[in-house]
């Protein structure tokens, strides 16, 4: 096998997700809803099935027209600016095509990327595969055991300019965040924008899940602060916008010079992802184009939906002695378990999470998958839930939580 894929055999969903599946476990594991997209979509994706021959053949590379067209001009008020639909877009297989795009175009040997801990795995695998190092800087918890929000993990200032280097080429930033839930403020962003145009570093910036944040937290893109259009790759998802993850429609989005290279390793080895869920993900955007801000809109009614589901696993964590982290944000909340700690080798997330899948039918995901090898030992302390599930999922992880309590 090939050097670079050394090391990144392992991977957390894929182990995770079939222990999940082998004990028919209750599954709050794998972020993915368990409740069906809404039906304006799955009409408009039958509708491009059984439209006739084009819907089933290939489209343009870079995306099917009409969904490009729509984004540019949906992120484009989002942003306010001219978006090119042409040169300043590029639709991927999922978000992960996106991010693996970024890394493959931008990446040399010898790079430096920082990543911010907690991050979502694959950004390290990917570093790796394009050549590059990966150079990580956490977000710390503000005291322990008093961090009861996402918003109390902080990132210092002095320590991510302290990572910085002549080899930085960029940096990776995940806002909403996965698995914490932290929304980054403006002022937060701001230290880190300032730094990449310091150092000249391109931003890449999952915002998969930037129409899900909760108590008034903002979703504020990096890419609109000063100086950062020119220097950011904004990624999103239709999995994580639509609730259908399955459809595996990404993009990212951003100034023509850098997107030209990302489109070069697409063009070259993806292509381009299924045109009918394209065009089903075109005809959403449209629809929340037209109604946007108002309480049809599908990006307003999810968070209000998701909000509750979110305080409703809070409560039942609290009531078991599993004390949450509060997300401001996503599809995730990790919770406590040092209280519950005992000593063995493998770390004790892994442990604790493997014990619950198969003696408890509950899955979750050990927190200690989103650190560096390097840091992992020190956060062992947490699972991630996610409660973007049907009540009924939701309740009968209750059960299971109580009874053993
Ligand atoms: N980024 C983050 C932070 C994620 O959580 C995920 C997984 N949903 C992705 C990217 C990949 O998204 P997609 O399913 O669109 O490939
Ligand atoms: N992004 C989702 C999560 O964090 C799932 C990713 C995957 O299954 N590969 O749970």
């Amino acid at each position: 096998h090939a050097r670079r894929l050394e090391g990144i055999d392992k991977n957390i969903w894929v182990e995770f997700t079939q222990l999940a599946a082998d004990y028919k476990a209750v599954n709050l594991g794998q972020g993915f809803p368990d409740f069906s997209p809404p039906a304006f979509i799955q009409e408009a994706f039958c509708k491009a099935v059984g439209g006739g021959c084009t819907m089933h053949q290939y489209t343009r590379a870079f995306g099917h027209p009409p969904l490009v067209k729509i984004l540019a001009k949906f992120f484009g008020r989002v942003l306010g600016r001219d978006i090119d639909p042409w040169e300043d877009i590029l639709v991927t297989v999922g978000a992960y095509e996106a991010l693996f795009c970024s890394f493959q175009a931008l990446i040399d040997e010898g790079d430096e990327v920082i990543i911010i801990e907690p991050f979502f795995d694959c950004y390290q695998p990917m570093v790796k595969m394009a050549g590059g190092t990966a150079v990580y800087v956490p977000l710390r918890p503000v005291s322990s055991g008093m961090a009861l929000s996402s918003a109390d993990w902080i990132l210092s200032p002095e320590e991510l300019e302290g990572k910085f280097t002549p080899r930085t080429k960029a940096i990776v930033i995940n806002t909403p965040n996965n698995p914490l839930g932290k929304v980054f403020q403006k002022e937060e962003l701001q230290v880190i924008a300032d730094l990449c145009v310091k150092h000249d570093v391109v931003c890449i910036s999952d915002e998969v899940y930037e129409w899900l944040t909760y108590d008034g937290a903002k979703h504020v893109k990096i890419a609109s602060l000063p100086g950062m259009w020119e220097r950011t790759v904004t990624i999103g998802s239709a999995g994580k916008t639509f609730s259908a993850t399955g459809w595996k429609v990404g993009w990212a989005v951003g100034p023509r010079r850098v997107m030209t290279h990302l489109k070069t390793v697409h063009q070259n080895s993806i292509y381009h992802s299924a045109t009918a869920a394209q065009e089903a993900v075109a005809v959403g955007f449209q629809r929340e184009y037209d109604c946007f801000g108002t309480k049809e809109s599908y990006l307003k009614q999810l968070p209000e939906m998701l909000h509750h589901k979110r305080l409703r696993l809070a409560q039942c964590l609290q009531s078991v002695g599993l004390q949450p982290i509060l997300p401001q944000g996503g599809y995730f909340m990790i919770a406590d378990i040092s209280s519950l700690s005992d000593a063995q080798d493998e770390p004790y997330d892994y442990r604790f999470v493997k014990w619950l899948i198969k003696e408890k039918g509950l899955a979750t995901i050990p927190v200690s998958a989103f650190y560096s090898p390097e840091h992992q030992k020190d956060f062992q302390n947490y699972i991630r839930f996610c409660f973007v599930k049907e009540n009924a999922t939701l309740n009968a992880a209750e059960e299971i939580l109580k009874q053993w309590n």
